[in-house]
């Protein structure tokens, strides 16, 4: 691969910390941190592999990407003159770069993002690469180190960029099952879907010094809540303080500390253990077959068949997200109240808080006993303030996890219901770690040994949605929607102003039928007419029926079957395009 652009560095640069001029080589040479500060200045993936390895050990494993654009995504500027510039500008294919290494003499797979390539940020093709380079720390038997910089997911990928976070963590937690150690190094800066996931569900954690990592930006919370940000708030001493990292590392320390964790690992690692690996397709292919697919590109999506047999007419995305965000559209409760009997409320995440905008306990399903964990809105807004408009905080992440857990090991199924705009992006939340909470639940949900299927009923928010979202089976309600950011959002950024939110809603393909095609969703429970609030009594009742329909031949399949099942259906997001390219090769 070609070395990575700013050949044509000037030969002096104003410090960003100081405004000290400096000599380029002699930044350089002290590792781009300026001599007078000590200011970290922001490192290319090239370069921070340099300082990282031992000279010469760098092997980069094989970055040809496909062209992907999977949603034909444009906003003022199609989506691949975007990635163009970005190539051009960094001479990398893509915002994160791959290869084994050996780091004072301890061999180790490394990724390492570029936050110059459109902002670090995660699409299917990073996930992709981040992927196999978890898989061929396994095969390698060795540590994987991830160096994180980015902005969050790839808004131009729509769902298939947050469908990363999962990929990616379901790699990491096949490594922890190996007895491998992870670490992630944060520099800055690390945030959205990166940071809430692979970036804090590691084994250890560690801040390169004037790094900053969070899950909402800083400059998201301060519109959100009004308020003034606290001096260093999410400065990697302020993750420090909070429990969040395992240190904070000077650049020229970095290499070294990696050293000794790797021999640590090494001294300790248990005798080689025989860890099941993938078997080949043919032995499950017959369960495969149980648990229908998600349908091939082309097809109508399947729907759960409504008894008067009509086939509601094709709204506007923009329109579906007004219908999804209704105030009379059935809450959490509701359906536990119409769908499921005899429910009973389990409260708390065991380490200081419970959450309201999550509920959680067993219920009954037509007889049977499950764990249903859900996002609770409100119809009044006395209701949604009481429960933070359906955004969980870190402790309602927490209580989540605890449920599912508490679930897999009573051998109950899962049902989670997934309502909301977005996980809480307030100062307490970062405080209190929520990217972290996101991410473990992500993981988890990956290896959990018990069914889950999930049911988007109105909101599907990004991470937060995410944190309850990775299941066996995906629903969704005909006029749900399920995006990466919201509409307002991805408009405020990638357009002039907010007020191309109905573009950014078409362009994002945040829509059941569109999700359904794109494989992220397998079932699409069909709503009465007009919509689920006009008629909620019905509503429940389809859902019941989908619920059932879903999970009860779920109910076989043995527990190590099931994890591996649903580790392939996430598998496929990054691999179905960069696969079939691999498999040219
Ligand atoms: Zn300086």
């Amino acid at each position: 691969m070609t070395a990575a652009a700013g050949q044509e560095e000037q030969l002096w640069s104003r410090c960003a910390g100081c405004a000290s001029l400096l000599y380029r080589k002699r930044l350089r040479r002290n590792l781009d941190v300026c001599p007078e500060c000590g200011e970290h200045s922001r490192l290319g993936a090239p370069e921070r592999l340099r300082q990282l390895v031992d000279p010469g050990s760098l092997r980069l494993l094989p970055d040809r990407i496909p062209e992907a654009d999977p949603l034909n995504f444009v906003d003022v500027l199609p989506y691949p003159h975007r990635l163009t510039a970005a190539r051009a500008a960094t001479g990398l294919p893509e915002a994160v770069l791959c290869g084994t290494a050996t780091i004072g003499g301890h061999p180790a797979a490394l990724a390492v993002m570029d936050f110059r390539f459109l902002g670090g940020s995660l699409g299917a093709a990073v996930g992709e690469l981040i992927t196999r380079t978890a898989e061929r720390a396994l095969d390698d038997r060795v540590p994987l180190i991830l160096v994180t910089a980015s902005g969050g997911a790839r808004m131009q990928e729509g769902a298939l960029s947050l469908m990363q976070m999962a990929t990616v963590s379901q790699a990491i937690a096949a490594l922890r099952e190996a007895g491998l150690l992870t670490v992630s190094v944060l520099t800055d800066p690390t945030y959205g879907g990166v940071a809430a996931s692979f970036a804090t569900n590691t084994d250890l954690v560690l801040a390169e010094s004037g790094a900053r990592m969070g899950f909402a930006g800083p400059r998201v919370i301060r519109q959100i809540t009004g308020r003034a940000l606290p001096e260093g708030f999410q400065t990697a001493d302020f993750l420090l303080r909070h429990g969040q990292v395992d240190m904070v590392v000077q650049r020229r320390s970095l290499r070294g500390r990696l050293a000794a964790l790797l021999a640590a690992a090494r001294t300790g690692r248990p005798a080689r253990a025989s860890v099941p690996r993938q078997e080949p397709a043919r032995h499950h292919e017959r369960l495969v077959d149980a648990v229908p697919p998600a349908v091939a590109d082309g097809q109508r999506p399947p729907t759960a068949a409504a008894d008067d047999g009509t086939q509601p007419a094709v709204r506007d995305a923009w329109d579906t997200v007004r219908t999804a965000r209704h105030p009379g559209r059935p809450t959490t409760l509701d359906y536990l109240d119409s769908v499921f009997d005899g429910f009973v409320e389990l409260h708390g995440d065991r380490l200081g808080g419970d959450c309201p905008a999550i509920v959680g306990g067993i219920a009954r399903l037509a007889g049977r006993h499950v764990m249903v964990i859900g996002h609770q809105k409100g119809h009044t807004t006395a209701d949604l303030v009481a429960r933070n408009f359906g955004m969980a905080s870190p402790a309602g992440h927490r209580k989540a996890l605890r449920l599912m857990r508490l679930a897999a090991r009573l051998g109950l199924p899962v049902v989670t219901l997934i309502d909301t705009p977005g996980a809480d992006p307030g100062i307490s939340a970062e405080e209190q770690g929520q990217a972290a909470a996101i991410a473990e639940n992500i993981l988890t949900l990956t290896v959990l040994p018990t069914p889950v299927v999930t049911v988007i009923t109105g909101e599907g928010g990004s991470g937060g949605a995410l944190a309850l979202g990775v299941a066996d089976r995906v629903l969704m309600l005909q006029h749900a929607v399920y995006s990466v950011i919201s509409p307002e959002g991805c408009a405020a950024i990638l357009w002039p102003d907010r007020s191309a939110a109905p573009q950014a809603a078409r362009a994002l393909r945040l829509t059941a039928p569109d999700l359904c095609r794109l494989g992220v969703v397998d079932e699409i429970v069909p709503e009465p007419a007009t919509a689920a609030h006009d008629d909620p009594a019905e509503t429940a009742r389809r859902l019941r029926a989908a619920l059932l329909a879903n999970l009860l031949p779920l109910l076989d399949v043995p527990p190590a079957m099931l994890v591996r099942l649903r580790r392939q259906r996430f598998r496929r997001f990054g691999a179905t395009r960069a696969g079939n390219q691999a498999g040219a090769r």
